[in-house]
């Protein structure tokens, strides 16, 4: 499975490299869309992509050594339970409370009486 910038922004995920060095442990909350004007949105977004391009320059400007830095993706929840609430009869996750009459409804409903 692989995964480019363009998915990660596509998905609306937020992107955040974090320090492995037990001293230090810095999160920093990446710009994807500048990731992609850099490297190409068609770069991939996995670990072993991006791992390369990234230390951490707290551990660096204090002479620690440099440890492997690891990358948490984070899923927009609002938009992907806005999706999943997204059904017809509903405008924006909301109850539609026009326009469900007997006549709009005739024809979608194939229900047999048992
Ligand atoms: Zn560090």
């Amino acid at each position: 499975m692989s995964k480019t910038l363009a998915d990660v922004i596509a998905e609306n995920e937020t992107l955040y490299v974090n320090c492995s060095h037990t001293l230090c442990w810095r999160t920093v909350k990446l710009d994807v869309h500048a990731l992609a004007d850099s490297l190409g949105a068609d770069h991939g977004a996995m670990h072993d992509d991006l791992v390369k391009l990234f230390r951490c320059t707290k551990c660096y400007a204090e002479g620690r050594d440099q440890r492997p830095v690891f990358f948490t993706y984070l899923t927009d929840y609002e938009a992907d339970r806005q999706r999943r609430n997204a059904r017809p009869g509903r405008i924006d996750g909301k109850p539609q409370t026009v326009g469900l009459g007997p006549l709009e409804r005739k024809g979608i409903d194939h229900e047999e009486d048992v």
